[in-house]
């Protein structure tokens, strides 16, 4: 790893020290925290102090935390267990609003809800540069308010760092008494996140996005929103999520929660300002690449404000007559490791649903490379990388669209 630069932390990020510590610390304490005894009472502390820790970084009780798998577990928990509950009480909530560009998390539950238990999709479009207009929100709730189980939005996008007018958009829901979950995922630790101001329902952060370990998250939901689980067992974590708890990773994520906390302010200004360097390099360099996402704020403006518009570790292009993955497997021969920043299915490269949603055409969108920074990213790393692209990029470029025409495809 040592000379390798790692420039996917949107992916997952390095795990730090502090919380390697708090990981092995618990495991050699052990127990399980639902346990009466000493050593289940001890795990059970442990586990209490990381749910303060995570309920003072995101500004909420701890008793709103649910400790759930991850992310992905605490969006389904959320979208699945509001629309079980809002249309078990009034079978009329069939609707649910979500953004077009949403993390799979969300719109996948979401799509089983319609493909099993009658839900509706209504979609929120996005602009060319990936922001929801809350007025469009309000517009899609006012066609039948009573209608509308839930709303989701997430806070910032994975894929090119557009932070959402989350509160706004609650506000709205709120009106009508709507629900409102958003996935904070790739928000939490990268910039100011405050549940109780925000006004929504629901919320679902993720521990290694922030420097803890993998496998584990939560849920934050106020007291007053009912869920119904979609783990059945022992009833653990405020009855909606069952499942031994697991005290190590907790104990890791907590103080992952605290670093991030504490470190908030300086890390978001100083990853901004590199990544704005590295930006304006491409910009300068690269006439074929253009910068997908909201306009990232200047190093001035970063300086007064912190970011506002775009994650600060964000920097996301499509270059123009290449194809992502060429560029992500040259880079990664070259030693630095990028991505094209959605998944392949099964395999298979498939342009972002991000890149579509936003209007890119689909050939365009093919050409998508993401760089994420993070808390061990440096200027060295910056400059590795505007080092190796000239070979990757020509050599990409070179190779260019070919291997996925409908032609080749044909043949091979
Ligand atoms: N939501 C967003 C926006 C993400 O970026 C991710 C991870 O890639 C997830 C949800 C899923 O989180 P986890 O990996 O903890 O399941």
């Amino acid at each position: 790893m040592a000379d390798r630069v790692y420039l996917d932390h949107a992916a997952t990020t390095d795990v730090l020290e502090p919380v390697m510590q708090a990981v092995l610390e618990q495991m050699r304490i052990g127990g399980n925290p639902s346990s009466l005894h000493g050593a289940g009472r001890r795990a059970r502390a442990t586990v209490e102090a990381a749910r303060e820790q995570v309920a003072r970084a995101v500004g909420c009780d701890s008793a709103e935390v649910i400790f759930t798998s991850g992310g992905t577990e605490a969006d389904n928990l959320a979208v699945k267990g509001l629309f079980y509950q809002r249309n078990g009480a009034d079978s009329r909530r069939t609707r649910v609003l979500l953004s077009t560009i949403e993390h799979h998390a969300v719109s996948e539950a979401a799509e089983w809800l319609e493909a099993h238990d009658g839900a509706e999709l209504e979609w929120i479009e996005v602009d060319a540069s990936g922001m929801i207009d809350p007025a469009e929100v309000r517009a899609l709730i006012e066609k039948a308010p009573e209608s509308v189980a839930l709303v989701t939005a997430m806070w910032a996008n994975n894929e090119m760092g557009a932070i959402q007018p989350i509160a706004a958009i609650a506000e709205i829901a709120a009106e009508y008494g709507i629900p409102m979950h958003t996935d904070a995922v790739q928000a939490f630790g990268a910039i100011p996140v405050n549940f109780r101001d925000s006004g929504v329902a629901t919320m679902a952060i993720s521990g290694h996005k922030i420097g803890g370990p993998m496998g584990i998250g939560a849920l934050i939901a106020t007291r007053t929103t009912a869920l119904s689980p979609v783990l059945h067992g022992g009833g653990q974590e405020r009855s909606v999520r069952s499942g031994t708890i697991d005290a190590a990773s907790i104990a890791g994520f907590g103080a992952a929660a605290a670093w991030a906390a504490e470190h908030l302010e300086t890390e978001s200004r100083r990853i901004a300002t590199l990544r704005n360097r590295l930006i304006n390099r491409v910009r300068e360099e690269y006439p074929a690449a253009t910068l997908r996402g909201p306009e990232p704020e200047t190093d001035l403006e970063i300086m007064k404000h912190g970011p506002t518009r775009r994650l600060p570790n964000n920097a996301h292009f499509t270059f123009a007559g290449c194809e992502g993955d060429s560029l992500l497997f040259l880079l990664d021969m070259a030693g630095i490791e990028t991505s094209t920043g959605s998944a392949c299915n099964a395999g298979v490269p498939r342009p972002s649903h991000v890149l579509l949603a936003m209007g890119v055409p689909e050939e365009t969108a093919r050409g998508a490379q993401r760089f994420t920074l993070g808390h061990s990213t440096t200027d060295a790393d910056i400059e590795a990388l505007l080092n190796a692209l000239p070979a990757a990029y020509a050599q990409a470029s070179s190779a260019g669209l070919a291997a996925h025409t409908p032609e080749a495809s044909r043949w091979h």
